[in-house]
């Protein structure tokens, strides 16, 4: 755990108790602060208190005498679609509010750091799509490199639940736009940024407010290199204002579509290679086709990210090298889940939207693809495009005929159900397809949880006869 510093003897009210909630709850706690702790769930109320904590009702009018800040979860909607009222009231009381991850920020660098050799450094990933393999990535990559090394954030562990860093330990966060919005102090060493499609606009009044939420990663922080994904006009405009000039290296230009030329640093992936060139020479190269768990260009985008971040923190090409190839991947995002007769099976159940069935269905040539659920406004009609990859879709859930009436040419049929989905594409498959669950819809009809979802269909997978 991180003890919470600059609270000592004071009152903090934590609103919203689930995991980060709580950790922040017992990090304040641990640094001599006194936590007050409240949700509007009586579920949530009762075991905070069950584990020890203080519980103050935040509702009522006079709940803000003598509180020194308001801690909030990301979940809880500040400003839109309406700011929570306990937050409207913190605002009235003038009590500052602030999130898990300024307290960790604010408390990471307060203590002892003249007792290491070589100091501990934040990496932060944000972005709209593949934060969680990015961050990962990062940290398996330092891990086979031999580096102490820790991830948290939106992934892992809550950032205050980490372990005090160690000499030279490099921990890795993975932040959201909820995250990076409200965080009071943001000072990550390295600040990385995948992309950015339009999420979770309804919290941020838009795309501009989402924008501006991730963008404070490295506005506010000032981080020593900004690792920045070009692909979209945001990122354009985000590496054209931290770089002083061209040749400014603080900033590393990051593509999977581009070749980047220029006398700064940049990392681009094109057909399957990466490219690192710094000083207009190149100074990297890696044939990622072969690393079984980044299939596809979105994975290369990822794995161009990552790669930056190390090579900013020192590691050798060679090195990253090893580490891509025995990257696994993450549960759940084009996760490779078998092979039966020369078909692969892929588990993308997190390709909740569009955006990113799309980028799965693009990852292979041959698919057979499971998908449906509960769609989003459009249904599949964006990504038809990437329609030329599919030889015959399996359509599953509530959004089952919508995605049907969209399917135009596509060969496709209506299963309803994941186990009927599996089956008939296994069927069906000739060697060299690939059987993908890329949903690009919500499960919330059929499951709990995309993970629920996921597993099902590695289960459905693991249930063929002669699965190997
Ligand atoms: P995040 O943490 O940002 O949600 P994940 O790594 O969990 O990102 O991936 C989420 C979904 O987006 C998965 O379906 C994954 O296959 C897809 N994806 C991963 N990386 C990218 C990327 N760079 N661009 C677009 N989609 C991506």
């Amino acid at each position: 755990m991180i003890p919470v510093r600059g609270y000592e003897g004071r009152k903090v009210a934590v609103l919203g108790l689930g995991r980060s909630g709580l950790a922040a709850a017992r990090a304040l706690e641990a640094g001599g602060a006194e936590a007050l702790c409240w949700d509007d769930g009586a579920e949530a109320r009762a075991k905070a208190e069950a584990a020890g904590l203080t519980l103050h009702d935040l509702s009522r009018g006079n709940a803000w005498e003598g509180v020194a800040a308001l801690v909030v979860s990301p979940g809880i909607p500040h400003l839109y679609p309406a700011p929570n009222p306990v937050i409207a009231a913190a605002w009235a009381a003038g009590v500052p509010v602030d999130n898990d991850i300024g307290l960790f920020f604010q408390s990471f660098a307060a203590e002892g750091f003249e007792k290491f050799d070589t100091s501990p450094r934040i990496v932060a990933v944000t972005g709209s799509n593949g934060k969680s393999t990015t961050s990962a990535l990062i940290h398996h990559l330092l891990q086979v490199a031999g580096k102490p090394t820790q991830l948290a954030g939106n992934i892992g562990r809550g950032v205050l639940d980490i372990d005090p860093p160690g000499d030279g330990e490099v921990v890795v966060l993975e932040l959201s736009s909820y995250q990076t919005e409200l965080a009071r102090a943001l000072t990550p060493d390295i600040a990385v940024f995948t992309n950015l499609t339009p999420d979770h606009l309804d919290r941020h009044g838009g795309m501009g407010g989402y924008f501006a939420a991730k963008r404070r990663l490295f506005a506010e922080g000032g981080p020593d290199r900004a690792v920045i994904g070009v692909d979209e006009a945001e990122g354009r405009f985000l590496a054209n204002q931290m770089a002083m000039a061209p040749e400014d290296d603080r900033v590393i230009r990051v593509s999977a579509e581009v070749k980047l030329g220029g006398p700064g640093w940049a990392v681009f992936a094109r057909k399957g290679f990466l490219s690192e060139y710094r000083k207009g020479r190149q100074v990297g190269a890696i044939d990622l086709r072969q690393m079984r768990g980044l299939p596809g260009a979105h994975n290369h985008q990822n794995a161009c990210a990552a790669y930056a971040a190390v090579r900013a923190l020192g590691l050798s090409p060679k090195l990253i090298e090893q580490g891509l190839a025995s990257f696994e991947g993450l549960p759940h995002r084009s996760q490779f889940v078998g092979e039966r007769g020369g078909v692969s099976f892929v588990n993308d159940s997190k390709a909740t939207n569009v955006d990113s069935a799309e980028k799965a269905l693009r990852a292979f040539p041959r698919v057979r693809w499971i998908a449906g659920g509960l769609g989003k406004d459009g249904g599949i009609e964006a990504l038809k495009p990437a329609l030329e990859n599919v030889v015959k879709a399996y359509l599953i859930g509530h959004s089952a005929r919508e995605f049907a009436l969209q399917m135009g040419d596509t060969p496709h049929e209506i299963c309803e159900t994941m186990e009927r989905a599996v089956a008939r594409a296994a069927e069906e498959a000739e060697p060299g397809d690939t059987v993908l669950l890329a949903p690009a819809a919500a499960s919330f009809d059929q499951y709990p949880d995309f993970e629920k979802r996921g597993e099902d269909f590695t289960a459905w997978v693991r249930a063929i006869p002669g699965e190997a």
